[in-house]
């Protein structure tokens, strides 16, 4: 054929062969530039990522790690493995980095297949009081395998209990403590828990999935000098593709890479590889620390429009990108506030706050976060009208219509994937 070699995705193609799937695609990113997402847990990831992500290096097998493969043939895919470690340990200042876990999940199993060993106590956040499922969700396999003991949030301030995680761990004497959250508003006092591991013997694990973007732009403190090993997603704050990744000391470096290949995982994903090393250097720019202070201002600005209008911020605020509202005042339950924001074109989800009478399908309260927004452009004052936005869906419902106007007249200046940036 002749002419220029192919070197990634091409829109135009898809839909020409296969204009069914090509729809999908479309519809998705019409769905997304139509409302705006709330989601606390996702972002909008540059081009460039995307353009990792689509590549031809999705074919190649990899096992193992650069330099010591399974498969011939890995000397250039060891290149973007090497990228994508040197550029983690930079900007995160880690001792050693595993960018081949699938997702945050996988890499939760790996750090705990690399210091536990079936039936080991662990102390992990308790799932209805902000910690994930796999911090010992009796429908996890974190829960099923370990003897897990949760700690809470107070009841007063809604903040860590960490008078109770150290007579816990007095108590249990536990093998790993785990901290790090999927719906906790607050800084977490890292030094705290590695006192508290230290008094007891344990490893201690940072489960960062979330905030590990706000680390890595400066915004927040970092859990890094603190954590024997440090879990996190690229896909969250950090606005990478959708994936985990490990860090930890040299002291625990062979045990993790075991840990993930060839414990739990087969080849890694070459081309997700590439993207994540493509966003870790997208992070090491000053504009991405600009970025991650002004996705905790936009979350601040939010989260006190919402308290103004009678929307209860769990523990009172926000130091993040997310905050957790209790809607129990308002007599409307989280599974239809986030009906209700839907049909204005606020996307959203309903989410436990602590102590909620509530079960996880309809919960007390709702989860907002600010990355998504931020990326699109928006600053602290179209985030007090989005505070008003939410509150005028959740509250009218009749009024939907006239939200989602205002909603649409945000969304004509701050679309995500129309500009270039
Ligand atoms: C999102 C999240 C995970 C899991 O990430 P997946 O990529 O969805 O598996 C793990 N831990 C915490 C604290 C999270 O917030």
């Amino acid at each position: 054929m002749g002419g220029e070699p192919y070197y990634g995705p091409d829109f135009g193609l898809l839909q020409r062969q296969d204009p069914e799937l090509a729809q999908v695609l479309l519809d998705e990113l019409e769905r997304v530039r139509g409302g705006i997402q709330l989601i606390a847990s996702e972002n909008f990831t540059s081009p460039a990522v995307l353009a990792a992500l689509g590549s031809t290096l999705t074919n190649k097998y990899a096992e193992g790690y650069p330099g010591r493969r399974y498969y011939g043939g890995c000397e250039v895919v060891d290149r973007a493995e090497r990228l994508a470690i040197e550029r983690a340990r930079t900007l995160f200042g880690a001792e050693h980095a595993n960018v081949q876990p699938h997702s945050g999940a996988s890499a939760n199993l790996a750090a705990y297949a690399a210091l536990l060993q079936p039936g080991d106590t662990m102390l992990a956040m308790a799932l209805p009081h902000g910690g994930h499922l796999t911090h010992g969700s009796k429908v996890n396999f974190s829960g099923r395998w370990f003897d897990v003991v949760s700690y809470g949030v107070r009841r007063d301030t809604e903040l860590i209990d960490y008078d109770e995680v150290r007579d816990l761990a007095l108590r249990h004497q536990p093998k790993l403590i785990v901290c790090g959250a999927t719906a906790y508003p607050r800084l977490i006092d890292f030094s705290v828990f590695r006192g508290i591991a230290d008094e007891v013997g344990a490893w201690l694990m940072a489960d960062v999935a979330h905030p590990i973007g706000l680390m890595a732009g400066g915004a927040i403190p970092s859990a890094v000098p603190y954590a024997d090993v440090v879990t996190f997603t690229t896909h969250k704050a950090l606005r990478g593709p959708r994936g985990g990744a490990i860090l930890c000391t040299e002291e625990l470096a062979g045990k993790i890479d075991r840990a993930v290949f060839p414990f739990i995982q087969g080849g890694p994903l070459m081309h997700v590889v590439a993207a994540k090393a493509v966003a870790f250097a997208e992070a090491m720019r000053p504009e991405f620390a600009d970025y991650t202070r002004q996705v905790v201002a936009n979350a601040r600005a939010l989260t006190e429009a919402l308290a103004g209008q009678g929307m209860r911020p769990v523990s009172g605020g926000t130091d993040t990108h997310l905050a957790l509202i209790d809607l129990r005042d308002l007599n409307v339950s989280g599974a239809e506030a986030e009906r209700r924001c839907a049909a204005a074109g606020i996307t959203l989800n309903r989410n436990v706050i602590p102590y909620d009478p509530e079960p996880p399908s309809i919960t007390s309260g709702i989860r907002v976060g600010t990355p998504c927004v931020t990326t699109q452009g928006m600053g602290p004052q179209e985030l007090k009208e989005v505070g008003t936005l939410v509150t005028r869906a959740v509250r009218h419902p009749a009024g939907a219509g006239e939200v989602r106007e205002r909603v649409s007249a945000l969304l004509a200046i701050h679309q995500p994937y129309l500009s270039e940036y």
